[in-house]
């Protein structure tokens, strides 16, 4: 029964926008993703997980991955770039990073 809960723990990972290279250090190669565009990625993904943020920081998007890497929720606003889909999708199979 530990393990059942185990898996399907979620992580979460507020993130500000990123654009750097790096080298990829997968968890999985598939994954379901799921996308999800909220009213403001900011406060949505602060609230809804608990976050830490410094009052400076802003978060354009979030991801919510399960431990086992099963599946993957996407939440950004409708305003985006293709650098912040990206790196959340980066989490969807390579978890926290940052
Ligand atoms: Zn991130």
């Amino acid at each position: 029964m530990k393990a059942l809960v185990f898996l399907f723990l979620l992580v979460l990972s507020g993130c500000k926008t990123i654009d750097e290279s790096f080298t990829t250090n997968l968890k999985i190669t598939s994954t379901e993703i799921e996308w999800i565009v909220v009213e403001n990625a900011d406060v949505f993904c602060s609230e809804k997980k608990n976050i830490r943020v410094t009052w400076f920081e802003v978060i354009t998007a979030c991801a919510e991955w399960r431990l086992d890497f099963s599946k993957c929720t996407i939440y950004t606003n409708k305003e985006l770039t293709h650098s912040t889909l990206g790196h959340e999708i980066r989490h969807c199979f390579e978890g926290s990073f940052h």
